[in-house]
């Protein structure tokens, strides 16, 4: 019965434990409301019980539990996913990690941080910065949300145009994890081992703490360009990722959503923008760039010391803004084919007109400068978003779907026989944030 497993979890120590319902239900959910069709199929699903640990003994005790009365177990960081990440499909328990929050070790002959999975961004950002390094690649949520959670849920965002993403090889060096069986252990996992536990919803492991390559901790210089030809910002963009500067953000906004930012974010004309976070030093060329094309360059100033910084109004921040002021925005995410960019967006532009607005961020895919975009469009039911992504794919973009609960659909959109190979290891019974693998049958039980 429900009491007793509650029981069995207060016999644990340095756990706390959450029941009162209006709690345990905000803790079940993340930001899956972006999209509709993710609302609908996840608005009812909330965990029995949420706990918070404060060591590795009641990591494993609640592993321990889960295993032996079969209850499922998901992970969770701060809840800012937007695929229902967090959300417990079949309810069970929700393991928040937000103690496990400290900077364990810093080595400064390589530049590795070992960190606790449950530590806030912006938190070891700030702790980072007395070695004078910083993180590579930050969601736009880094206020808020956990290094165990960017890694095991997001993919790349703020120095993705220099670092690519989470997944590539030399960001993430190595993690900690506590396994789901019989006997739960804490493993040390290499940069290789660690490669099916990155990006896999915590379907195959608990990760307690991560090893993460870090960069020199730079002033960056927030730059704002009006154009008016949208084809034009395309041109500039590529133009800056192809200089020798040093950037850390590069941006595309179309003037429709501009126009929807909030207040500070104020223009002098009305344009399409382009976004530039440089170094100091790479200021004189971006100027120069500009005057090449004819447009017009401001600088906002040292991105961190602006009350608003521009970091708010990229990758998903965009949406939210434009959701802030109508909830029917939804969005897409996708790479956009190598040099055929603009050739996409004329297309869609022509037959769904202003329903979709384009938002584009400069990324490194694999090494080369690429142009990924998170297009925001008025909802009007599934068919129609089907439509436009299968437009998208006809003309050479690769769709993260951001309208699906499982690992593979939001990404490659194929199994990833290691992530499935390390849950049998580490979580035989299927446990671990059931139903988020495609590759992964869930058991009867769990059916809801
Ligand atoms: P959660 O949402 O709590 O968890 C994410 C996933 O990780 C879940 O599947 C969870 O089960 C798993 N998990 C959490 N902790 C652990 C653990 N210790 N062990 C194993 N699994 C674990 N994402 C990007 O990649 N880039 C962006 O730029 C970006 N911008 C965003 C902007 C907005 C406005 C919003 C709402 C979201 C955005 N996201 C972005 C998504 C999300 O904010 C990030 O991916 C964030 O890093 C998730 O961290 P979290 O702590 O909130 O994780």
């Amino acid at each position: 019965s429900k009491l007793k497993f509650i029981d069995k979890f207060r016999e644990v120590e340095n756990l706390e434990i959450i029941e009162n319902k209006s709690d345990v239900k905000r803790l079940s959910k993340d930001f899956y409301n972006y999209s509709p069709i993710l609302t609908e199929k996840l608005d009812e699903c909330i965990a029995d019980l949420v706990v918070r640990p404060s060591d590795h003994k009641a990591v494993k005790e609640v592993a321990e539990i889960c295993w032996e009365l079969s209850i499922p177990l998901t992970l969770r960081g701060s809840g800012t996913g937007n695929y229902g990440q967090a959300v417990p499909l079949f309810k069970g328990v929700v393991m928040q990690m937000s103690q496990f929050n400290k900077l364990e070790e810093f080595d400064p002959s390589t530049g590795f941080v070992k960190v606790q999975s449950g530590c806030v961004m912006g938190d070891l950002n700030k702790q980072l910065e007395k070695y004078g390094r910083e993180l590579r690649l930050l969601p736009s949520t880094w206020k808020t949300a956990t290094i165990g959670g960017f890694i095991a849920g997001g993919s790349g965002g703020i120095g993705s145009i220099r670092w690519g993403f989470l997944r590539d090889p030399g960001n993430l060096i190595g993690l900690e994890a506590v396994t789901m069986n019989e006997k739960p252990a804490l493993l040390k996992f290499d940069a290789e081992e660690s490669e099916p536990l990155n990006h896999a919803y915590g379907t195959n492991g608990i990760i307690t703490s991560l090893l993460l390559a870090t960069d020199i901790k730079r002033k960056w210089y927030s730059l704002v360009i009006d154009c008016i030809e949208f084809e034009k910002t395309i041109e500039i963009l590529k133009t800056l990722t192809s200089a020798a500067i040093n950037l850390k953000l590069g941006a595309i906004l179309e003037e429709e959503i501009v126009d929807q930012m909030p207040k500070w974010f104020k223009s002098k004309s009305r344009s399409h923008k382009v976004l530039i976070q440089s170094t100091f030093g790479g200021i004189k060329t971006i100027e120069l760039i500009c005057k090449k094309f004819k447009v017009e360059s401001t600088l906002l100033g040292e991105e961190e010391k602006l009350v608003n910084g521009i970091s708010e109004v990229v990758w998903n921040h965009t949406t939210l803004h434009m959701r802030s002021r109508d909830k029917n925005w939804t969005y897409l995410q996708m790479l956009l084919p190598l040099n055929n960019e603009i050739e996409l967006i004329n297309f869609l532009r022509k037959k769904w007109g202003k329903k979709v607005l384009w938002h584009l961020e400069a990324v490194s895919q694999q090494g080369s400068p690429r142009l990924a975009a998170l297009p925001v469009l008025k909802w009007n039911g599934a068919e129609e978003l089907n439509e436009i992504m299968e437009d998208c794919k006809k003309l050479g973009a690769f769709i993260f779907n951001p309208h699906v609960l499982t690992v593979e659909g939001g990404g490659l959109g194929v199994v990833d026989a290691d992530q499935v190979k390390a849950k049998l290891r580490f979580d035989p019974k299927g446990l671990l944030n059931p139903g988020k693998l495609e590759g992964w049958e869930v058991k009867e039980q769990f059916k809801i």
